[in-house]
């Protein structure tokens, strides 16, 4: 593996970009958008900067890392050559599958091509290629260049070899890899979503209010963030979304949306990248302004 594409330049194509950079890979970044990827750039420049004013690289590491990198608006381009290609776009099925299509076409026969989708089956994008056997989920934590998982999801048809040679890469990236299989939600989303929202429905019900919530599991639970500060910074609509896909994929109606989730969500309100969810934030920003707006 020398060469990697990453297709999709947002929050977590620009943290896959630099982590593969930072390890000595040539990364081609992909995006439509020729405004994310100068956008893209300048994130991955501050994030190594951050790195060297922590002392965790050098400033020469840095500008390997950056010099590492080049951006393509064209796919074709961008992924010819590549080993091994990370998808890292707009989490939409049609999108997706129109995607790895293209990347079937026009990439090496022989090159693994990677999936960082949060809920779409691997096996269904696996499908809308000739060779399923070397598609993969590589699903990435945000942010990408601190968070130690990559859970590894093997689809329908993901051949052995392939899953070893993405277990060892992660490893060589300095991540933890757990290996799982295709089903929906995986094993992070499956878990957390349920928990998300069973504290959406406590809230809903009025057991107790938002900081009430977060105060339990975080000093009750040594979670370092509490459920639903967690929600507004995934995204509301990504959490919801993330729940139908439970949902319709078991058939179990313990993973129905609670209705007070599918209101916020229909009024716009979407958590961190709105300003406003459980709690309140300043536009643009991470920053709390209001601790509870169900008070
Ligand atoms: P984002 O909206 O920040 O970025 C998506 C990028 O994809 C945009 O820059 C967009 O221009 C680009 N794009 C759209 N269509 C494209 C195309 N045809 N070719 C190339 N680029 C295209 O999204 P994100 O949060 O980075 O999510 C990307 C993927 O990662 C999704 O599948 C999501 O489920 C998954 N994911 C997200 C998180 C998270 O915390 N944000 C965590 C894990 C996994």
């Amino acid at each position: 593996m020398k060469q990697i594409a990453v297709i999709g330049s947002g929050t977590m194509g620009n943290g896959i970009a630099h982590v593969f950079a930072q390890y000595g890979y040539a990364v081609n970044l992909v995006d439509i958008s020729e405004d994310a990827l100068k956008k893209a750039l300048a994130t991955i420049g501050k994030n190594l900067e951050r790195q060297v004013a922590k002392q965790l690289i050098t400033e020469d590491a840095k500008n390997k890392a950056l010099s590492n990198i080049t951006t393509f608006t064209d796919l074709k381009a961008g992924v010819a050559t590549a080993d091994l290609i990370v998808e890292a776009a707009t989490e939409n099925v049609d999108l997706k599958l129109k995607i790895f299509n293209d990347l079937d076409t026009h990439s090496k026969p022989e090159s693994i091509l990677a999936s960082n989708t949060s809920s779409i089956s691997i096996t269904k994008i696996a499908a809308a290629t000739k060779r399923p056997d070397k598609v993969i989920g590589m699903h990435f934590m945000n942010p990408v260049p601190v968070m130690k998982l990559v859970e590894v999801i093997r689809g329908y048809n993901t051949s052995d070899s392939v899953t070893q040679t993405i277990m060892n890469l992660s490893k060589m990236l300095e991540k933890v890899p757990v290996e799982v299989n295709d089903y929906p939600g995986f094993v992070a989303n499956r878990i957390l979503m349920p928990m998300i929202n069973e504290a959406i429905y406590t809230l809903y019900e009025g057991v107790a209010g938002v900081t009430e919530i977060d105060t339990v599991m975080k000093l009750g639970m040594a979670h370092p963030m509490g459920p639903l500060q967690l929600a507004d910074f995934i995204g509301l609509d990504v959490c919801l979304s993330i729940l139908h896909v439970l949902h319709d994929g078991f058939g179990n109606p313990k993973y129905a949306p609670c209705p007070l989730l599918v209101n916020m969500v229909q009024a716009g309100h979407k958590g961190v990248k709105t300003g406003n969810g459980f709690y309140t934030y300043t536009a643009g920003s991470k920053e709390l302004v209001v601790a509870d707006r169900f008070r």
